[in-house]
């Protein structure tokens, strides 16, 4: 039968015999229970060493928390970057018990005046979406006698050109019209706000350096417009990030060193300071979700294993979170990583429904009840993007390794 491709896997491991991760057997990281997610920190920290090599010394680092929230992590990559973007008040109170909250912004819609208020007494910046969070963000600030600190969310008229996820370009729930802008941040800078400037976020999981680069320069255009237009200076413009990782067949990894040697000629269109804001780029390849094969059966000719963890844990694998064509994530036997494929098969989870299809079709060495399976490319938007309570199964465990 014909197998199906699977993706890249990660070079920090791609070339083990028998997968370890800071340097302990994935069978040993298994032993206290599966299915589990394993992060390991000295991918993320050669990470942000490769962003700050490439990157002007200008560009601050921040990590967006959604792709990954496990409080060790999130303690272990604040200690190493500028600052950390959040999106909802759970995730701002574990920003608060690991950075500056000077350091934080806090962007997202539909944000709620417990939220709002909440963010205002801890001196957290808000990245205002729409003129009304302005009046009520101003009126909590007016109440509380605090300065509130803003920063202005902009939907560019442009989008990041490739990118798995286009935020840009079209009418949207996220940010300010850009033509709306400049009015906003007079109307702020009138009421005795602290301003600090704009975010400018125009997609995700882009791998093509030539898209970034158009982006971040159209971004850069566009901040300076608009500070122009508003006769106001921004401390800061956050440029959003969109740095993809290699999931698929035929994906390439994004070129940052070209990213960071075009952005240097960009910067001096406007004399700020800037950010950008990663999560999957972070995090994404330094996640292996590891899972322990319960059963093989065989069903018309095609053979299953079925394993202990599934779409519950990590939907994304499964091709259910945002994917319109089903692909398979890298994979591999965890302990015959270097052997030849004996066999194909399609890897499900325990859950009683067709879409719980962790690998479909896919050539591997030969895997007995009791082995492990791993599933690469796991950092990013696995547990805490998963249905962890459909089915009743128990939740993941998550391992933070080598920090
Ligand atoms: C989701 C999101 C991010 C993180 O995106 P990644 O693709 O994980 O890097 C950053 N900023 C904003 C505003 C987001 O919504």
């Amino acid at each position: 039968m014909n197998a199906k491709p699977i993706g890249p896997i990660p070079p920090d491991y791609a070339g083990q015999p028998v997968l370890h991760v800071a340097g302990r057997s994935a069978s040993a990281w298994a032993e206290a229970g599966t299915p589990l997610y394993l992060y390991d920190f000295g991918v993320v920290a050669a990470r942000i060493a490769r962003f700050r090599t490439a990157m002007p010394a200008r560009v601050a680092l921040h990590y967006a928390i959604k792709g990954n929230p496990f409080p060790p992590l999130i303690a272990a990559i604040a200690a190493q970057v500028d600052g950390i973007d959040v999106a909802s008040a759970g995730e701002m109170d574990k920003a608060l018990a690991v950075m500056r909250p000077a350091d934080i912004s806090f962007a997202g819609p539909g944000k709620r005046d417990v939220e709002l208020e909440a963010a205002v007494r801890a001196g957290v910046t808000l990245n205002l979406e729409s003129e009304g969070e302005a009046e009520r963000a101003l009126a909590i600030g007016d109440r509380l006698g605090i300065t509130p600190r803003l920063a202005v969310r902009v939907n560019p008229d442009f989008e990041l050109r490739g990118s798995g996820m286009k935020m840009g370009g079209r009418a949207s729930p996220f940010g300010i019209d850009a033509a709306r802008v400049p009015a906003l941040v007079r109307r702020l800078v009138m009421a005795g706000a602290d301003w600090r400037g704009f975010h400018i976020y125009a997609g995700s999981q882009a791998l093509s350096a030539e898209a970034v680069i158009e982006t971040q320069a159209a971004t850069i255009g566009l901040a300076a417009r608009l500070a122009d237009e508003a006769g106001a200076l921004p401390p800061l413009v956050n440029l959003g990030g969109g740095f993809g990782i290699p999931y698929f067949p035929g994906d390439v990894p994004l070129d940052v060193e070209a990213v960071g040697a075009a952005l240097a000629g960009a910067l001096d269109r406007l004399d700020t300071r800037y950010a950008i804001e990663l999560g999957r780029w972070l995090v994404g390849e330094a996640g292996i979700y590891l899972a322990r094969v319960i059963d093989r059966k065989e069903s018309q000719g095609e053979t299953f294993l079925v394993v202990d963890g599934g779409l519950h844990h990590h939907l994304a694998a499964t091709g259910n979170f945002g994917t319109v064509v089903r692909r398979n994530y890298p994979v591999a036997v965890a302990h015959r990583m270097a052997d030849a494929a004996e066999e194909v098969v399609t890897i499900v989870g325990p859950l009683c429904t067709p879409l719980d299809r962790l690998a479909d079709r896919v050539a591997l060495p030969r895997a007995e009840v009791g082995d492990l399976i791993a599933i690469f490319a796991s950092g990013a938007y696995g547990a805490s993007a998963s249905p962890q309570a459909f089915l009743g199964h128990p939740p993941v465990r998550e391992v933070l390794a080598g920090s």
